[in-house]
């Protein structure tokens, strides 16, 4: 089998809203999180964060497998599902879902930006859906670029 990469996103309901501003949130909870999923990029499953959306929603994952590493995919997608984590003893988030897909960059709209390699969807492109939880891409001169990639005045440059 040759490699194929997964989308795991992660949704995520807070305990205690009342303790923290939305954008201390997001950060504290991306930093703690990341931490402790790389343990899987160590364990044999290479795992990269891709995007992160709001107060208390989703923390999304780009993980790579193959054959070997395949049956990983599903202990990481399970690693926080149903269970409460303290974030610096002051808060508190629960895993209420996941949604995990592959991404087929035959049948759905992702692909690598042909500069620097980083996963995008097309938000030109109206069907198959753009992904949102992946990098802001477009087609230029007939390559998938990511946003920091395409030309400073394109439309979607970042
Ligand atoms: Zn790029």
């Amino acid at each position: 089998m040759n490699k194929k990469h997964f989308l795991v996103s992660f949704y995520f309901d807070l305990n205690s809203p009342e303790l923290v501003s939305e954008d201390a949130f997001d950060d504290e909870e991306f930093c703690k999180l990341s931490s402790e999923l790389h343990g899987f990029v160590y364990s044999g499953l290479q795992v990269e964060w891709v995007s992160s959306v709001g107060l208390n929603k989703r923390i999304s994952f780009v993980v790579e497998c193959n054959a070997s590493s395949l049956s990983l995919l599903e202990l990481f997608k399970h690693a926080f599902l149903g269970e409460t984590k303290k974030v610096d003893g002051v808060f508190a988030i629960d895993c209420v879902g996941i949604i995990s897909f592959e991404l087929d960059t035959e049948q759905l709209n992702c692909g690598l930006c042909a500069h620097c390699g980083c996963w995008v969807s097309d938000r030109e492109l109206e069907l198959p859906k753009p992904i949102s939880e992946l990098s802001i891409g477009a087609v230029y001169q007939g390559q998938l670029l990511c946003d920091v990639c395409l030309p400073d005045n394109h439309s979607w440059a970042f």
